[in-house]
């Protein structure tokens, strides 16, 4: 036999054992937050398109008037032939909109954290991470040969300690520290202005994955960072995606003109890959638009955020400390979590199922994701029916 076949067999059987077997299933269509899969009807709240921007006619029409100009594929690595005039003006209108000097944009947000991880830090740094960063976060660490230390959650104090007992100047020659702006399974915010004042006691550069902050918080969608009131100085590192709130594909890493020169050349994720396709870059640029002119959609997710938290206040569901458009109702076990995926399924409302590793364990959770179009009742249907799993499956 070439492999050990029934050695992979077991591996996979172990997986199904814990309850943590991953199902896909194929989406046949998808008009706004309604998805159809081989012919159910179901409403969407695990989709990241908080602001339902992903089928937005306007992005729409910019994605296919680029494509019938430019092509589909771009052709060649940015540093080759890929990089269009598109490119170069949505850098440049990342900059301006995170108020950084330059921005460099990535295929995704998973490749811009492994460029930032692997660029920002070597054998001769010292990483801090927040533990419940994004994995991409964590794999970048384990690439770039750091040594590497998570801190606790969303805990400055923590970061601090770290770095007087870890920082050592003859080891090191700097820290890189990381963190995510919103966290994605737990939906609260970083304490991004004490990160930075504990950063600036020591040569430390602090990098915020703000990939579910951009265009959702602040005025103008601009994110976790600058509604801190943080600046470019403090925080230099800034990560976003476009797979989210822009309802588009992609990512970007912006900061000041000598540190983005420096990823740029160094950035492997970025240098040995195609360049996005010129019509997404256009989709985007046009996303980013809407966006900063979106306060009304930002003001309609918040409603649906506000009636998320008063309709389950009193359930008896273990709700997280989020007031973003993450929600997580966290049921401990793993089956209990499927279980409840699959009676929301069964009533017509998709949910995310997390499981361990994505968190800890003993945290398997219904995570839940507002947008601005869902509309009430979309909302109050599905309140109603957590309820009724609790009465049948927690209650009885
Ligand atoms: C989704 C996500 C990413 C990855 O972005 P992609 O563009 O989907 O690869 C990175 N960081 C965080 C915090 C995310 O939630």
């Amino acid at each position: 036999m070439a492999y050990d076949a029934p050695y992979w067999r077991d591996q996979l059987s172990l997986i199904e054992q814990k309850a943590l077997l991953r199902k896909r299933f194929d989406v046949h269509s998808r008009s706004g937050v309604e998805l159809v899969t081989n012919g159910e009807k179901l409403t969407n709240f695990a989709s990241n398109d908080y602001l339902g921007l992903a089928s937005h006619p306007e992005i729409v029409e910019a994605l296919c008037t680029s494509a019938r100009t430019y092509g589909v594929g771009s052709g060649a690595s940015d540093v080759v032939s890929g990089h269009f005039q598109a490119h170069s003006d949505l850098e440049q209108k990342l900059a301006r909109f995170t108020k950084r000097d330059k921005a460099l944009l990535f295929s995704t947000g998973y490749m811009a954290n492994l460029a930032v991880a692997s660029a920002f830090a070597n054998s001769r740094a010292l990483l801090l991470q927040d533990k419940l960063n994004h994995a991409s976060l964590i794999d970048g660490a384990k690439l770039s040969g750091a040594r590497a230390q998570r801190y606790l959650h969303n805990n400055p104090a923590s970061l601090g300690n770290y770095l007087a007992k870890l920082y050592d100047a003859d080891k090191y020659d700097h820290c890189l520290v990381l963190s995510d702006g919103v966290f994605s399974m737990d939906g609260n915010v970083a304490d991004i202005s004490q990160l930075s004042e504990v950063c600036s006691s020591y040569t430390s550069l602090l990098a915020i994955d703000d990939a579910h902050g951009l265009g959702v918080l602040g005025e103008g969608g601009c994110g976790s960072v600058l509604s801190q009131g943080v600046s470019q100085e403090q925080c230099p590192l800034l990560i976003g995606t476009f797979g989210k709130a822009f309802g588009t594909f992609g990512a970007f890493v912006a900061g000041p003109e000598d540190l983005i020169s420096y990823l740029e050349q160094v950035a492997r994720p970025h240098i040995y890959t195609t360049a996005l396709p010129p019509s997404l870059v256009d989709a985007t640029s046009k996303s980013l638009s809407l966006i900063e002119a979106g306060d009304d959609l930002r003001t309609l997710l918040n409603q649906r955020i506000t009636q998320f938290k008063e309709e389950l206040s009193d359930s008896g569901f273990t709700l997280l400390d989020s007031q973003t458009a993450i929600q997580g109702v966290v049921l401990g076990d793993n089956q209990l979590a499927l279980d409840a995926g699959a009676f929301l399924r069964a009533r017509g409302f998709l949910v995310g199922v997390i499981r361990p590793p994505t968190v800890p364990q003993g945290s398997a959770r219904l995570r839940i994701t507002m947008s601005a179009a869902h509309n009430a009742s979309d909302l109050s249907n599905l309140t109603q029916a957590l309820k009724e799993f609790r009465r049948e499956r927690m209650e009885a």
